[in-house]
């Protein structure tokens, strides 16, 4: 089959290896339709924990053509979302119902070979059956919006809260529909982009702001006493080490950006106890793939502006290029055409 191999960091080929053989407890499934995400990126440049040679790629839906002896409950042509996220179900976390802090985690395009592929065998237990009236640029949706309902889990959203978003990337949209549609009252995003400040404009925002200085003044306007919730979505320490400054006493501000592993940012900590602040994290998802199906079915998150490109596996290269310097939003590839 084609895939696209990280032979080793910082390289990328389109290459023929050999069709994926399922085990007894697998499935294979043939690719209808993949994300590229930051994680590929840090994958490709050898800044997150992976095994080289490498076929990244956990965004994606596809349809059954193979399935293991020991399966019960899913067929051939079925067409099923997988969560890359393998936990063990017995370690100290798994038993406490942090699956995604697994001690024995593997990962489906990141310890394992993912779906920039046409095909990819997965374990049964990780697929989800979808709704016909689901589209594949919907169902490769599944896995980040999955990200964003663990974000929702993490944090308390409580009804007419007030939240800002830094960054309207992707993610950052994704979250901005997410929190408009479960109960904050205004919902203002920061974002250098201008397209993409449209987007959100689109999408309800109710101010979507340059990032720039003076725009900055902007949100004090808006909000004099700060916002309830402050979300960073850009991952960028300098964001973060001014995203406190927008929040109100007793405000959450939730980590949902990836910053890099050796970053530091300086915060008081005379502040968090004087404001009674809460600081949060939300790492990856948790079982999640469920609730973020029933929004796409219910159409409560559009994610269908959000796709900058549909591509064949071919266009990995170029558009990875472009995805890396910020140039797209969501970039899918469909490796069957
Ligand atoms: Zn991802
Ligand atoms: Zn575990």
């Amino acid at each position: 089959m084609q895939a696209v191999v990280f032979p080793a960091p910082h390289t990328v080929i389109l290459d023929q290896v050999a069709d994926p053989r399922c085990a007894a407890d697998e499935v294979v499934v043939q690719v209808a339709q993949v994300g590229i995400c930051g994680t590929d990126l840090h994958l490709y440049r050898n800044e997150y924990p992976a095994s080289f040679p490498l076929i990244a790629g956990h965004e994606f839906a596809g349809q059954i053509v193979e399935v293991g002896p020991d399966v019960t409950g899913l067929q051939r042509g079925q067409r099923v979302a997988v969560d890359p996220n393998l936990s063990c179900g017995a370690c100290y976390f798994c038993r406490r119902q942090q699956a995604n802090h697994c001690l024995n985690w593997e990962g489906i395009g990141i310890t394992r070979p993912g779906a920039f592929a046409e095909y990819v065998a997965v374990p049964a237990r990780a697929c989800y059956p979808l709704p016909d009236t689901l589209s594949d640029t919907q169902a490769a949706f599944i896995e980040p919006l999955s990200c964003v309902v663990h974000a929702l889990n993490r944090l308390r959203v409580w009804p007419g809260d007030e939240v800002l978003i830094f960054g309207a990337g992707p993610m950052g949209l994704l979250l901005l529909q997410a929190l408009q549609r479960s109960g904050a009252a205004r919902v203002a995003v920061v974002e250098k982009q201008a397209h993409r400040r449209g987007l959100a404009r689109d999408m309800g925002a109710a101010a979507a702001v340059d990032a720039a200085a003076d725009q900055i003044e902007a949100l004090r306007e808006l909000a004099p006493h700060g916002f309830a919730i402050v979300v960073d979505a850009t991952g960028s320490p300098a964001v973060i080490e001014r995203a406190l400054d927008f929040l109100r006493p007793r405000g959450q501000y939730l980590q949902f950006g990836v910053a890099p592993q050796g970053a530091r940012v300086s915060w008081s900590p005379y502040e968090i106890f004087r404001r009674d602040w809460t600081i949060i994290g939300s790492f990856a998802l948790c079982y999640n793939f469920e609730p973020a199906i029933a929004w796409l079915a219910n159409r409560v998150v559009d994610v269908a502006p959000l796709v900058s490109h549909t591509l064949p596996l071919a266009d990995f290269g170029r558009a990875f290029q472009e995805f890396a310097a910020g140039r797209t939003l969501k970039v899918h590839l469909r490796p069957r055409g």
